[in-house]
């Protein structure tokens, strides 16, 4: 078991598929010229299994697969389909920006799919465009559709942006009513070389709640608060659907934090707030590895697992990463 000197049990590992995004969202990736990660550089899928392994003996109970744009990925369900096989109680879980779903959900469900995150910052289509640089609206809306018609739980990521996406607030709490979805409003994070971020951009979770309080009654979900990481979520009096905040910013989670982060070139990082970095994908791909090798690995990691709000007030909410979110996983 991963326990720190802080009493943190790691029990949830996030797995980056691809660096590789074919949107460009302004608070994640904007630049035009970009370099990807060569593909030799990127971990095989018989890689990532393996560390997959590893981590369910280190005591990991959930798997997210995300990316860059996991569906972005040749085979990539094919991958899910063979995890979920190998370990049906593992708690598997996707984040996508969800251009790429549609005519895909059947096979989703066959590989054991149930519920997708999903990313959509905006309800209108020229908004989207001018968020993410790709006019890829209603490619997003269907495929949202195409997972509830087919019975796939939908979670909706909502980047909060102040002066840019806070006008939609009564949009997303209809949306969340009609579709009976979770929409959970993240607070823009200083991440990455180049951060796009700015404090007026910034919108706290506190004035996200007191806003939504204004235009129907909320009542905290608990359990659902309990369950869902760091988000906390609201049930909306009249329908079935919920309201979620992440406050990564302005009330951190690290005395809680359960997860460990490997990007799609091997890297394990301990904290989304710290570039340090431990190259699992060298010990991969030693033939003469072991498992122990790896597990040894994750325990030293664990033990320096940092606290990352310190990290972040150190910079005084300025970039805390070189990184972008799209290398990383969010
Ligand atoms: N392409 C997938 C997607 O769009 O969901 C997965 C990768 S994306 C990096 C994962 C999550 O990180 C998304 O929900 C995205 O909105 C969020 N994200 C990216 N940059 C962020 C930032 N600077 N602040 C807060 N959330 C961010």
């Amino acid at each position: 078991m991963l326990i720190d000197s802080h009493g943190r049990k790691v029990s949830y590992l996030r797995l980056s598929i691809t660096d590789r995004c074919n949107l460009r969202c302004l608070y994640c990736r904007p630049q035009s010229e970009w370099t990807f990660m060569p593909h030799e550089q990127i971990l095989s899928f018989e890689e990532m299994a393996e560390l997959v392994d590893v981590a369910k003996e280190a005591g990991v109970e959930k798997v997210r697969l995300t990316g860059g744009e996991p569906f972005a990925r040749k085979d990539f369900i094919p991958f899910t389909g063979r995890l979920h096989a190998k370990y049906p109680d593992l708690d598997l879980r996707i984040t996508t920006n969800g251009t790429l779903l549609s005519g895909r959900v059947d096979e989703l469900r066959e590989a054991g799919v149930s519920c997708l995150n999903i990313s959509l910052d905006t309800l209108q289509r020229k908004k989207f465009e001018e968020i993410t640089k790709v006019d890829a609206y209603d490619q997003v809306r269907a495929g949202i559709d195409a997972c509830l018609a087919g019975g796939l739980r939908v979670k909706v990521n909502v980047v909060a942006l102040k002066g840019i996406n806070d006008d939609e607030l009564p949009g997303f709490v209809d949306f969340a009513r009609e579709n009976g979805v979770d929409v959970r409003f993240i607070e823009f994070m200083p991440i990455g070389y180049q951060s796009r971020w700015s404090r007026e951009n910034y919108w706290p979770a506190e004035e996200i709640i007191a806003a939504v309080e204004k235009l129907v009654p909320l009542e905290e979900v608990l359990e659902a608060s309990r369950n869902s990481g760091p988000a906390r979520m609201y049930g909306i009096s009249g329908g079935s659907g919920r309201i979620g905040v992440i406050s990564a910013v302005s009330n951190h989670f690290c005395e809680s934090c359960n997860r460990f982060r490997v990007t799609s070139d091997g890297k394990l990082r301990t904290c989304l707030f710290s570039d340090r970095e431990y190259d699992v994908r060298s010990i991969l791909r030693d033939p003469g590895h072991t498992m122990q090798d790896l597990l040894d690995l994750f325990a030293r990691a664990n033990a320096e697992k940092p606290l990352g709000y310190r990290l972040l007030q150190d910079r005084e909410h300025n970039q805390v990463c070189d990184r972008a979110m799209t290398a990383i996983g969010g």
